[in-house]
């Protein structure tokens, strides 16, 4: 399977399978076999300018994004959510948000609710046009009534244990139903009884008569409704039977006007069946096309799985910031433009790959780094006396929120006596080519002073407790009063002013590259990684009291952070998006 890895560096610009989101759309009058050969065009893309140029639905683009909504949505949903509406977006068409909502039992409010927020968040804009498939059960149950009529549908009263047993095999042609060949009125009579409810769960399924010697098992006289007697988040009890996927999803496309229906890998083998109901019923007919679904290294991407992380309470809830959902992407502070940047260098391909969880977090830094205002936060402080700074004194620094933007403004920073620095920036036998401080080194702190140490107050086990610092005032700004070099600059944070702030660190959730492969007698759940969040009492600058809930900014030199919602007046939590490229600590590991 093929790997797909972040770039290296900030320099080394991968080549984007796709056009970037908002690159300009490719011209529509671009014949079949240009498009098809232009570079940096993916396939579903060619094959919508090929069929645009052919006139093939006369040059509309319609597509939809068809979640079911029986869970949080996730890092695979973005990739459909960004190709269906990006799609649109680039051919002028449109995108219909259509929730797939054909099983009563697992299908809830909560769910619809969050989906739309995620998708509005992605940036997808459906306008007016929220669709339900239970809104078309009306018309699926007519159309149901054709097919029967046609002869090419029947009740079957097998159980769903003898339906499997007569499907065969891929080398074994099936063996029809007994009751296959039922007349078309029995069968028009015991579909309507069906549907009145006289029949219990399971007791009989609608199914289409295609061909059960067919190569392919999904023609093999799929079921295509079933008795369930189950109250509906919508329809609530106004039915008993309900539509199978394969026959509500290929009309649905039909009864919206969708021209290509994206779907994933793993509906190839359906497509046949799609086409049959819209060519036998003889309805507008959308064309399917498959691409692959999206991968990750570090994660698990399947409903089923994250239901389980939730309701187990391995995580604290489907926005747990380390869930790959998107609600706990948004709540870890992941921007929406780095989640499409994201999707759209991961491209799009026929077979399946899987991308490196790095590819995320670069998008994620790429964006921060960009638009992320900087502060000043201690994370594991250690302090720092400085002896010879005026007891009482306080003065302040005007820092700028961003050294490559002034539009961020800037704000004043409190500095006195005491502060705080990190413990990592303070070595008492400091390996070489390390510049930050220790004892008799001088450092600068940042906008600040330089400061060189004088000593470090020990505690009975050999911790260090306390830095005594002295400045240098002919520093003031940081600037070097006589062009002697300093070479470490490091954060720092007043002590007398410091906001404590509960501060969550994560890591990936799992602690092997693909916790799907589980062997026999383990599950992915084995491999959840106790380190995935750490929590630290961090010193934050005070500006930082006023920052509004979701706000992103990068702690100097430790990384991109989030405002949480647990934050309260006295007490701000921030959870870490991405570390920074520690390049030291590179370095001393090859050391
Ligand atoms: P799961 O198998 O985890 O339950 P699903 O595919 O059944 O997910 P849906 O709600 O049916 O979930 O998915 C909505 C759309 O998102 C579908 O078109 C589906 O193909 C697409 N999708 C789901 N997972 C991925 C993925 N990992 N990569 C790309 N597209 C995906
Ligand atoms: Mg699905």
């Amino acid at each position: 399977m093929e790997r797909i890895m972040a770039p290296e560096t900030k320099s080394t610009v991968p080549s984007p399978a796709a056009p970037a989101a908002g690159s300009p759309s490719p011209s529509s009058n671009a014949t079949a076999a240009e498009s098809a050969n232009k570079p940096g065009v993916d396939f579903i893309r060619a094959r919508i300018m090929e069929d645009n140029a052919t006139g093939r639905y006369g040059g509309k683009v319609h597509t939809r994004f068809p979640p079911e909504p029986n869970g949080y949505l996730h890092l695979g949903h973005a990739k459909s959510i960004c190709l269906n509406f990006g799609v649109a977006n680039e051919f002028n068409g449109l995108c219909n948000l259509r929730f797939d909502d054909t099983n009563p039992t697992k299908e809830e409010q909560e769910y619809v609710d969050s989906i739309r927020e995620d998708v509005h968040w992605l940036g997808g804009d459906w306008q007016d046009r929220e669709f339900y498939a239970s809104n078309y059960f009306e018309q699926l149950y007519e159309y149901a009534e054709q097919l029967i009529k046609m002869g090419k549908a029947y009740v079957d009263d097998l159980s769903a244990e003898e339906i499997r047993e007569h499907r065969g095999t891929l080398t074994e042609p099936g063996r029809e139903s007994p009751w296959r060949n039922r007349s078309v009125e029995e069968n028009l009579d015991l579909f309507r009884r069906m549907r009145a409810g006289e029949f219990a769960d399971g007791e009989r399924v609608l199914r289409a008569k295609i061909n059960m010697a067919s190569p392919n098992l999904v023609m093999r006289d799929p079921t295509i409704y079933r008795i369930r007697h189950a109250e509906h988040h919508r329809t609530g009890n106004d039915w008993c039977i309900y539509p199978m996927y394969d026959f509500t999803h290929c009309l649905s496309d039909s009864i919206e006007g969708i021209t290509h229906s994206l779907c994933t890998l793993e509906f190839v083998n359906n497509r046949e069946l799609y086409d049959w109901v819209l060519e036998t019923l003889g309805v507008y007919h959308p064309q399917q096309i498959e691409f692959a679904r999206l991968n990750l290294t570090y994660t698990v991407l399947s409903k089923r799985k994250l239901i389980q992380l939730v309701k187990e309470g391995h995580v604290q809830g489907w926005d747990d910031p380390r869930m790959p959902t998107l609600s706990g992407l948004r709540r870890r502070g992941v921007p929406p433009e780095a989640l499409r940047e994201f999707c759209s260098r991961i491209g799009l391909a026929r077979a399946d790959s899987t991308v490196e969880y790095s590819m995320l977090e670069f998008c994620v830094r790429e964006h921060l780094n960009a638009h992320a205002a900087r502060v000043m936060a201690v994370l594991d402080p250690i302090k720092v006396v400085i002896e010879n700074y005026p007891e009482g004194q306080v003065e302040e620094f005007d820092m700028p929120f961003h050294p490559e933007d002034e539009s961020y403004g800037s704000r004043k920073v409190p500095f006195s006596r005491e502060i705080y620095v990190e413990r990592d920036d303070f070595r008492l036998d400091p390996p070489k080519k390390y510049h930050r401080l220790a004892p008799g080194v001088e450092v600068r702190l940042r906008y600040a002073y330089f400061i060189t140490c004088r000593e470090a107050v020990l505690d009975e086990n050999g911790n260090v407790t306390e830095l005594r610092c002295v400045y240098d005032p002919e520093s003031r700004g940081g600037q070097s009063p006589d062009g002697r070099k300093v070479k470490g600059t490091i954060h720092w944070v007043s002590g007398a002013h410091a906001l404590p702030a509960e501060v969550r660190l994560y890591e990936q959730l799992f602690s092997v590259e693909n916790p799907n492969a589980a062997p026999e007698g383990q599950s992915f759940l084995d491999y959840i990684n106790p380190q995935s969040l750490t929590v630290v009492e961090g010193l934050l600058e005070p500006a930082l009291a006023e920052l509004a809930v979701g706000r992103k900014v990068q702690f100097e030199r430790l990384g991109y952070f989030c405002k949480d919602k647990d934050s309260t007046a006295e007490r701000p939590v921030f959870n870490r998006t991405a570390t920074l490229r520690d390049t030291w600590a590179k370095l001393e590991k090859k050391g």
